[in-house]
C-alpha cells in the first residue's frame, strides 16, 4: 500500500478523515465530493497514491477507471441528471488542488451553474502530424 501521510484523500481511504463512501474494491475508491460542483458530485481515486494520472500503472488504472461506468450510471440514475461530465485535472495549472489522483463525476443539467470555456483553436499547417509524430515517439 502505497500512502502519503500528508495525503488528505489517503487519509480518507485509511478512515482517518470520515467520507461519504459509494463503492470500494482492493484498487479503489469512490465517495462523495465534499465540495459539490451539482448534488452527486463524486469522486473516483485509486486506494494507492499517485500524485497525477502519468504516475499510475496501466493495471491500477484499469482496475480504478472499471468502475466509472456503473458508477456514472448510478449517479445518473440516482440525480436523474441529463448528463455527466468525468473530469480530471492534473497539476495546479489544471486545477489540480488535492496532489491524489481523482476522477470527478459531475451530474449536468439544462441551466446548471457548472461553466466551462473550451476555447477551441486550429493547428497551423503540418503542425498536428509533427506533434503527433512527436507524442507517437513518447509512447
Ligand atoms: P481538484 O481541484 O484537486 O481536481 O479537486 C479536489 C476535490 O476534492 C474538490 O472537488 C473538493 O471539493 C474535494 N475535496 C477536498 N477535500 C475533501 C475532503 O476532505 N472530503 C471530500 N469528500 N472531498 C474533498
Ligand atoms: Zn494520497
Amino acid at each position: 500500500m502505497n500512502s502519503d501521510p500528508d495525503c488528505i484523500f489517503c487519509k480518507i481511504v485509511k478512515g482517518d478523515i470520515p467520507s461519504e463512501k459509494l463503492l470500494e474494491d482492493s484498487a479503489s475508491l469512490a465517495f462523495m465530493d465534499i465540495g459539490p460542483v451539482a448534488p452527486g458530485h463524486a469522486l473516483l481515486i485509486p486506494r494507492n497514491h499517485f500524485s497525477t494520472v502519468d504516475e499510475m500503472d496501466p493495471e491500477t488504472a484499469g482496475q480504478v477507471l472499471a468502475n466509472l461506468p456503473r458508477l456514472v450510471s448510478a449517479i445518473k440514475g440516482a440525480t436523474e441528471c441529463e448528463g455527466v461530465n468525468v473530469l480530471q485535472n492534473n497539476g495546479s495549472v489544471a486545477g489540480q488542488l488535492v496532489g491524489h489522483v481523482h476522477f470527478h463525476i459531475i451530474p449536468r443539467n439544462t441551466r446548471d451553474r457548472f461553466e466551462f470555456n473550451w476555447p477551441a483553436d486550429k493547428y497551423q499547417e503540418g503542425q498536428i502530424g509533427l506533434l503527433a509524430g512527436k507524442i507517437r515517439g513518447l509512447l
